[in-house]
């Protein structure tokens, strides 16, 4: 039998790769996308857990940002809804919502015990914004530390930082942090409506609309490569394996693994360095805690101050209380680690967020509250797939295939979703310049 031909076979339904997928069968392209699991999305997407429904991964969704510029591109509804307010801090004991402006400035003035600390780090961060940023070869503490050694100005800096870019002030370059402000990521937010599967299947509708497959419980167990250009994929399915043949091969499973799914054998040396070098995936821990009232009183996302581990925490279901049970509630928490290249010690990092939520909480905590679920993010299923600033190239030395998603980060686009969303826009691109569409 002649196998299938796509103009584009996608390896994996992740954000990176639905983006690439949708905004590919939007402009006529036949395209195959493929999901070893049965749920779509991938770290972003919803599973029912007792009745609640929680996030595979991310929680907090970009508004007005390269996500939502592909649901715009391809017509699709992108339904995130905005908590009011939007920010809020927690600094020894107390809620404070944050202005939609010049909220940083107020958190340093509000943390710092000497003000002129608070003023030399701002106008650090304007220089570096408006001149010239800090170098990628020091960690953003240490370029901090030129500036200040208030403990509190340190505390509320690895607050946001670990916060947007999941790993440590300690560990993140300072290079990385500055680039990531000038993208202004992340100013507006919000929360899908129903859970993050309904952004999912409105990407998804729209590869199916266009003529294109989408394929669930379909593990891709090789990238086909012919005198180094890809050219189709073998794929298990419940029903059997089958091959297909496309003219080009993206791939949303990770670098790591893409060069697993051609073979090593296949790649120069120098990408096979990069790789191994650069790739370290960034670990978080997530505590999904169900209650008959908010624990918190603030709808949107929540960023505490001064903890052991936690960094960002968010009473979803005032926003959205269709996540949860009539009359009940849950809230998500993310812990970093205290070292994100491990070795990890599971237990101790739970035990930590448990902690933490205590004193962030107080007696509510205990009272009212159930842990759903505690989770480590890690290895192959991290917060990020590499650590921002450690991304290699989306173009891999084979010829016609690619890497999307948050392990090829594009510089600035630092954070979660938004970021494995922009990485579609080269990749789409370059396929336009050197295909046409129609596979045959
Ligand atoms: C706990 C946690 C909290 C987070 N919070 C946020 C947040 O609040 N906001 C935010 O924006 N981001 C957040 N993120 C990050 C965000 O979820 C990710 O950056 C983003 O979803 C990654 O998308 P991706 O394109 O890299 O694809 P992925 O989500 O990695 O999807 C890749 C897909 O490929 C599939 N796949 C892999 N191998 C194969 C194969 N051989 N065959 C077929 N399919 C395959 C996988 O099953 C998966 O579905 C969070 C992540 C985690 C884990």
């Amino acid at each position: 039998m002649a196998k299938e031909m796509y103009d584009v076979a996608v390896v994996g339904s992740g954000i990176g790769g639905l983006s690439t997928a949708a905004r590919l069968a939007h402009s006529g392209y036949k395209v195959l996308l493929t999901e070893r699991f049965r749920l779509l999305g991938g770290r972003c997407s919803t599973i029912n857990l007792n009745g609640y429904l929680i996030s595979t991964g991310a929680i907090g969704i970009e508004k007005s940002g390269p996500l939502e510029q592909v649901f715009t591109d391809v017509g699709a509804d992108f339904p995130v809804k905005r908590p009011e307010p939007q920010l809020g801090y927690f600094v020894d004991g107390k809620l404070y919502q944050m202005p939609p402006k010049g909220g940083l400035r107020w958190l340093l003035h509000h943390v710092a015990r000497d003000e002129r600390d608070a003023e030399r780090v701002m106008n650090a961060m304007k220089r570096a914004m408006t001149w010239e940023e800090p170098s990628m070869s020091i960690s953003c503490k240490e370029w901090l530390s030129q500036f200040t050694q208030d403990p509190n100005i340190h505390g509320a800096m690895q607050g946001l930082i670990a916060a947007v870019l999941v790993i440590n002030s300690y560990e993140v370059p300072a290079g990385a942090f500055i680039k990531f402000l000038k993208t202004g990521g992340y100013r507006d937010f919000g929360i899908c409506s129903g859970g993050n599967i309904n952004m999912i299947e409105n990407l998804a509708n729209v590869v199916r609309k266009n003529g294109g497959t989408v394929m669930n419980n379909a593990t891709v167990k090789r990238i086909k490569v012919d005198n180094y250009a890809a050219n189709g994929l073998v794929i298990d399915r419940p029903d059997g394996q089958i091959e297909v043949g496309a003219k080009a091969v993206v791939s949303n499973a990770g670098p790591r693994k893409t060069i697993e799914l051609v073979g090593r054998e296949h790649f120069e040396k120098g990408y096979l360095a990069d790789v191994d070098m650069k790739i370290r995936p960034g670990p978080v821990v997530g505590m999904f805690i169900a209650s008959d009232r908010p624990l918190i009183e603030h709808p949107g996302a929540f960023i505490p101050v001064n903890t052991r581990r936690i960094c960002l925490m968010f009473q979803t279901t005032l926003t959205c209380p269709e996540l949860a049970p009539q009359g009940m509630h849950y809230l998500e928490s993310f812990g970093a680690f205290s070292d994100s290249l491990g070795p990890i010690d599971l237990k101790k990092e739970i035990e930590m967020n448990i902690q933490d939520l205590r004193d962030i909480i107080g007696e509510k905590f205990d009272k009212h509250g159930k842990i759903l679920a505690a989770e480590c993010f890690h290895g192959d299923w991290p917060a990020f797939h590499t650590w921002p600033g450690y991304d290699v190239t989306q173009k891999t030395p084979i010829e016609n295939l690619y890497n999307v998603g948050d392990g090829v980060k594009l510089p600035g686009w630092y954070s979660g979703t938004p970021a494995a969303a922009a990485t579609s826009a080269p990749v789409v691109e370059d396929i336009k310049a050197r295909h046409k569409p129609g596979a045959g």
